[in-house]
C-alpha cells in the first residue's frame, strides 16, 4: 500500500480550513510567527512550503529571517517580542541554525525562551519533557506526521486523531525501528512511540549491525537524511516502512532514505519522496497552531 501523505493532507487542509473559517466569523485570527537565522537554502525552502501551507488554510504567517552572525540576544529579543504580542499564538524557531552561530551550549537557552503555551513545534525542554512523560502539550510536527502515516498504513486512511487520548497500548506487541536521533526528529518520535506502547530500536551514524536491528521492525522509520540508506535487504518482510528522509541528488531530484522501488515490493506500506511525511507535516504544524489558538482562548476564558 502506498501511504499517500499528500491525498492525506488535502483532506485534512479541507478540516484546517474549516476551523479557521469558524475563528475569523468569531473575529480570531489565526496566526504564528516563524524565526529563521542564516540562509540555509533547504530551511528556506521549508519556511516557504509552510508559508504556502498557512496561506491555504487562511492562518498567517509572519517570518522574519535574522543573518547567520546574529547575537545569542538578538533572535532572544525576537522570541520576546512574539511571546509578548498577543496576536501571535504560535512561535516556530526554523532549525537547524547555521553550523557555529549560535554556539551549540547557547542553542537550547534560545530555544527555551518560547513560551511553551506557543511552542507548536515542541522544541522547548519544557514541551519535551511534558512529551517524554507522556502529557504532551504539542507533538512536533513531524512525529504527528509519522503517527498519521503509521495510522494510513493501518489502514485507516485520513482519519484524524487525537493523539493525546490514544491509548498509551496502540502499538502494542509492534517493534517500531528508528533510525536517526536528531534533537527535533528521531528522539521525541522514538518517545512518542514508546508512550504509544511500541517496542523501540533506535539507531545512529554509529549504529552497528544495523540491518540486523532494521530487519526486527514491523514498522521502519527513517529519519537520517541520507539518500539510498534503507535497501530492501534490510526491511522485514510485510513491515511498514515510513521515510522522513528529504535529501537531493546531485541532479537537484528530491529524494528520501528509502530505496523506494526495491523495498516497496517488500513492504505492506510504504511512503513515498516527496508526496509522504513531507506534506503531513506541514498540514500538522497548522493543526498545531489551530490547538495554540484554542488553548488560548480557553486560558482566557478560565480568567474570566
Ligand atoms: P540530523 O542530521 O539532525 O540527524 C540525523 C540523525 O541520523 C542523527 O542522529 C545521525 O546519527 C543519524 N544518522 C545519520 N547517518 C546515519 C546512518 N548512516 N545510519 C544510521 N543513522 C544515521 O537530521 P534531522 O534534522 O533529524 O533530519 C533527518 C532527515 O529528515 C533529513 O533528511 C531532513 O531533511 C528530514 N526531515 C524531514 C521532515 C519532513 O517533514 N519530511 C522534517 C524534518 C526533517
Amino acid at each position: 500500500m502506498l501511504i499517500d501523505g499528500a491525498a492525506i493532507a488535502a483532506e485534512r487542509e479541507k478540516k484546517v480550513k474549516l476551523w479557521t473559517a469558524e475563528m475569523r466569523f468569531y473575529k480570531t485570527a489565526p496566526k504564528f510567527a516563524a524565526i529563521l537565522v542564516g540562509n540555509d537554502p533547504a530551511s528556506e525552502l521549508y519556511l516557504q512550503r509552510k508559508d504556502a501551507q498557512a496561506r491555504e488554510v487562511d492562518i498567517e504567517m509572519v517570518s522574519v529571517q535574522m543573518p547567520s552572525g546574529a547575537s545569542i540576544e538578538q533572535v532572544i529579543a525576537q522570541i520576546r517580542q512574539y511571546n509578548a504580542d498577543p496576536s501571535v499564538y504560535g512561535i516556530l524557531v526554523q532549525l537547524p541554525f547555521p553550523s557555529g552561530s549560535p554556539p551549540d551550549q547557547a542553542r537550547r537557552k534560545i530555544l527555551d525562551e518560547i513560551d511553551p503555551a506557543k511552542d507548536i513545534d515542541c522544541l522547548t525542554s519544557v514541551n519535551i519533557g511534558a512529551l517524554t512523560s507522556g502529557q504532551p502539550r504539542f507533538f512536533p510536527a513531524t512525529v504527528k506526521a509519522v503517527l498519521t502515516a503509521i495510522n494510513a498504513g493501518m489502514g485507516n486512511g485520513a482519519q484524524m486523531v487525537d493523539w493525546k487520548q490514544v491509548n498509551g497500548r496502540w502499538l502494542s506487541g509492534k517493534t517500531a525501528v528508528v533510525i536517526g536521533q536528531s534533537e527535533i526528529v528521531g528522539k521525541p518520535l522514538a518517545v512518542a512511540l514508546m508512550n504509544m506502547g511500541a517496542t523501540v530500536v533506535s539507531a545512529n551514524e554509529w549504529t552497528q549491525e544495523l540491518k540486523s536491528l532494521t530487519r526486527t521492525g514491523d514498522i521502519l522509520i527513517s529519519a537520517a537524511g541520507v539518500a539510498g540508506l534503507v535497501k530492501s535487504d534490510m526491511v522485514k518482510l510485510e513491515a511498514m516502512v515510513i521515510d522522513v528522509g528529504m535529501n537531493r541528488t546531485e541532479r537537484g531530484v528530491a529524494v528520501g532514505d528509502v530505496d523506494f522501488a526495491a523495498v516497496s515490493n517488500i513492504a505492506s506500506a510504504i511512503t513515498p519522496v516527496p508526496g509522504g511525511v513531507g506534506p503531513l507535516t506541514v498540514i500538522s504544524l497548522m493543526e498545531n497552531v489551530i490547538e495554540a489558538v484554542r488553548n488560548a482562548q480557553s486560558t482566557i476564558a478560565n480568567k474570566k
